[in-house]
């Protein structure tokens, strides 16, 4: 992509935020509202279909100007890039494992939005540990079976069809060759048993969703071969951390943005409060913090784009940048003073929504240990 076409859609996404979505974010937020008619926007402006290939009806975008994307709309309001984010990552799976029918099939009603969903890996009993998962699909004649429950599912009531990860051989050793994923679309058997209430990351939803004697076509299982699955729930997870990491940047950069605004209007012992040094430490130590965290996502999707094994450099920009946007969002209610408990003001969100990146897509330390076990395999003695 020309750096021209990446500015005109960093353009029309940063006016559709000032329009539309800044204005309503914070109502939203506090009522935890689903905002269906961003939605409607994100759609015309073919965010569904972000990375999705142009032949398929996507933008076809390489992940660093997807990237981008993330941080501009995570500056905002992050909740929203949930909305697209795991959508596109079940797409990813189609597009990359996908048989020709599923991609013919799937990929373009994705591409509009027509269809949205997310992923569907982790459950009550297990999240980090993905190949303890208990869901099992039994073939039976052109379908499977499928019985388990999900947790935590972002999309799960909005949605419609979910990349789901199952046991389809649950004596396999090692676990994983036991492990498939498949299109898994609503229908009978497959039941959202309940929102659940979180501490931030609202407006969007996230479910437990169960699987009573659901029966998903065989022509659906990605890639049409079992004992794959886990292989395709990691292969996704890479961009998903590049998109996690990208938030950190946008919530990192809010905050700083906030801290800066503030510390500028507010006045103690006759000075603006930006003229202590204390306060200068922070705003030093927060500006760097959002460049280091925008230059790992770079280098991430960068590597990601030219098709290099990139699981060090997406789990370090994911670690960082996350912890970046914690430590910003804290840096920032300490500069708001009073006000950064209120909820008059966005830094108090930013605070409720950043620890989230901590621990989705994988916990921050899962990513030490990914990055240290690279490191050593990347550098034998
Ligand atoms: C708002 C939200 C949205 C989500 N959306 C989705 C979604 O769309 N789809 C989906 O499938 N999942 C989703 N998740 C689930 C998320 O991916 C998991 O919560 C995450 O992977 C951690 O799993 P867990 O909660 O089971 O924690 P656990 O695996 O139980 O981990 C608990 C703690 O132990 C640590 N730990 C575990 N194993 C090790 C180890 N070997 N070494 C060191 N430390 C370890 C972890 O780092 C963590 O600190 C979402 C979660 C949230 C909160």
């Amino acid at each position: 992509m020309n750096t021209a076409d990446e500015t005109q859609i960093l353009d029309a996404i940063a006016k559709w935020l000032e329009r539309d979505v800044r204005p309503k974010a914070r109502e939203l937020e506090k009522k935890d509202e689903y905002p269906e008619q961003m939605v409607a926007q994100m759609k015309a402006l073919g965010l569904f279909g972000a990375t999705i290939p142009q032949a398929y009806g996507g933008l076809g975008l390489p992940a660093s100007t997807y990237a981008k994307i993330v941080a501009q709309i995570s500056e905002v309001w992050m909740s929203l890039t949930g909305i697209f984010n795991s959508h596109l990552i079940m797409a990813t799976a189609v597009a990359r494992y996908g048989t020709g029918e599923q991609k013919e099939k799937f990929l373009p009603k994705f591409a509009s939005g027509e269809v949205r969903g997310g992923l569907a890996l982790t459950e009550p009993d297990c999240g980090t540990d993905l190949q303890a998962i208990r869901t099992r699909a039994v073939r039976d004649g052109k379908d499977y079976v499928v019985n388990g429950t999900k947790t935590w599912i972002s999309n799960g009531i909005k949605g419609s069809c979910f990349a789901l990860l199952v046991k389809t051989d649950p004596a396999a050793q090692p676990r994983h060759k036991g492990m498939s994923m498949f299109l898994a679309e609503k229908g009978k058997g497959f039941k959202v048993s309940k929102k659940l209430e979180k501490l931030g990351y609202k407006g969007i939803d996230s479910a437990e969703l169960i699987f009573e004697d659901y029966r998903v076509p065989a022509a659906n299982l990605i890639g049409g071969e079992e004992g794959k699955g886990f292989h395709h729930a990691i292969g996704g997870l890479e961009l998903g951390r590049i998109n996690v990491a990208a938030r950190g940047v946008g919530v990192a950069n809010a905050a700083l943005k906030d801290a800066v605004a503030y510390a500028q209007v507010r006045k103690s012992f006759g000075k603006p409060i930006c003229e202590h040094q204390a306060i200068q430490l922070k705003l030093g130590e927060m500006a760097t913090r959002c460049e280091a965290a925008r230059l790992l996502v770079e280098s991430a999707a960068r590597a990601y784009d030219a098709g290099e094994r990139c699981d060090m450099e997406a789990g370090m920009a994911k670690y960082f940048a996350s912890e970046a946007a914690l430590e910003n969002s804290i840096e920032a209610v300490r500069i708001h003073g009073g006000y950064g408990y209120s909820t008059e003001f966005n830094v108090e969100r930013y605070y409720r929504d950043a620890p989230l990146l901590c621990i989705g897509e994988g916990t921050n330390e899962m990513q030490r240990i990914i990055i240290a076990r690279q490191l050593i395999a990347r550098n034998p003695a």
